[in-house]
């Protein structure tokens, strides 16, 4: 097989005519609005049912150009992922658990009748696109590119069977501090009516349809003064599942730790494994169970839930302050951030910008 510097090798660089100016990407990069400004280049490989996967390039940033009736647009075969790089203090570039984003991005791609695209493939194709871009890799403090990896169905068809046509594509936005006046506790409302993905069903892809389908108990949890959603099983409706984009941990006042069980509806989040690990190294008992709302709301109200909170990708680890849903509206413990909540999100990012040993090998250098 071939190693990882090969198969960048592999990628064809097409240098942007106009790249962003030094100056205007020096503004950019000391400011940066999630998702808003995104680098000079993306990295880019084209798939036909004939001929597999081709064309590996590193392309000028633009617009996509698509048939109307292209398959995505209809059926929404597409499937995605989130990472970062991070800057460390001497300047170089790394990844966190890379493998885990392509492996998660091929069971993915399983799913969604995606063709499989292999674990260095993904790789290398994040790789090449970071080093031709590595000037937009931030270096302030909690700050980092995030790299959002996605494939979708190109075929201009509109048959309902997998395309005989992809993309895969890879675009970076940089990233400032999520929150920039200091972490701060969220309220989260628990939908009791909608689902976001049920038995069976696609929530433990990356997909976008899971993420349209969030879209509207997120706007009722703005209405009712909350933050984000967290949604519950959708067979019974009695137990925790996840936010629209974060894992979620439950932090005991006996100092163990829950968090919902993999059902098949649940994202397997890559922050939410690591810091599984990072609890155990500290000698936390974590389970990974099935998590009542009754059973929390109780916990919460005799004072047994010390904690909780939220992790991924974007945000790390958030607390969360207060629970509300159409029959309740409980503040879990003083309201603020727990010590458990934020010595293990300091641990994380200590390793993910260098600052602590990497005693897992969870960094990949670019
Ligand atoms: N759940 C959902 C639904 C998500 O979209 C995400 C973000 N990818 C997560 C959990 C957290 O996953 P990760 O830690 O890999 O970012």
């Amino acid at each position: 097989s071939q190693s990882l510097e090969d198969l960048v090798e592999l990628f064809d660089v097409r240098p942007s005519a106009a790249p962003m100016a030094d100056a205007d990407r020096e503004l950019a990069l000391a400011a940066p609005r999630f998702g808003t400004v995104f680098t000079d280049h993306m990295a880019r490989v084209t798939w036909n049912a004939t001929d597999g996967w081709f064309d590996r390039r590193v392309e000028p940033y633009g617009p996509l150009q698509m048939d109307p009736a292209t398959a995505v647009l209809h059926y929404a075969q597409e499937i995605f992922e989130g990472m970062k790089a991070y800057r460390h203090a001497d300047g170089s570039v790394w990844t966190f658990r890379p493998e885990a984003n392509a492996q998660r991005f091929a069971r993915s791609a399983q799913r969604l009748a995606l063709p499989s695209l292999s674990i260095d493939d993904f790789i290398a194709a994040v790789a090449a696109l970071v080093r031709v871009d590595a000037a937009w890799v931030p270096s302030g403090e909690e700050s980092s590119l995030y790299l959002r990896p996605f494939m979708y169905a190109s075929e201009p068809f509109l048959g309902v069977r997998p395309s005989l046509e992809a993309e895969f594509l890879v675009i970076a936005s940089p990233v400032g501090p999520y929150f920039a006046s200091g972490v701060q506790p969220v309220s989260i409302w628990i939908e009791r009516d909608l689902s976001r993905a049920g038995a069976g069903g696609t929530g433990a892809a990356k997909c976008g349809g899971n993420y349209a389908s969030s879209l509207l108990p997120q706007t009722i949890a703005q209405e009712n003064g909350c933050d984000q959603v967290c949604f519950l099983d959708a067979a019974t409706g009695t137990a925790l599942e996840e936010l629209g984009g974060m894992n979620v941990f439950v932090v005991k006042t006996d100092g163990s730790v829950e968090t919902p069980e993999l059902t098949g509806s649940i994202l397997e989040g890559v922050t939410r494994s690591s810091i599984i690990q990072l609890l155990q190294d500290a000698g936390h008992e974590v389970r990974e169970r099935r998590i009542p709302l009754d059973e929390l709301l109780e916990g919460i109200g005799d004072g047994s839930v010390a904690e909780i909170f939220a992790c991924g990708t974007a945000a790390v680890v958030t607390p969360i302050g207060r629970l509300a849903g159409t029959s309740f509206d409980q503040t879990i413990a003083d309201g603020g951030a727990g010590s458990v909540t934020m010595s293990v999100r300091g641990e994380l990012t200590d390793i993910q910008y260098g600052r602590a040993a990497d005693r897992h090998g969870w960094l990949r250098r670019l």
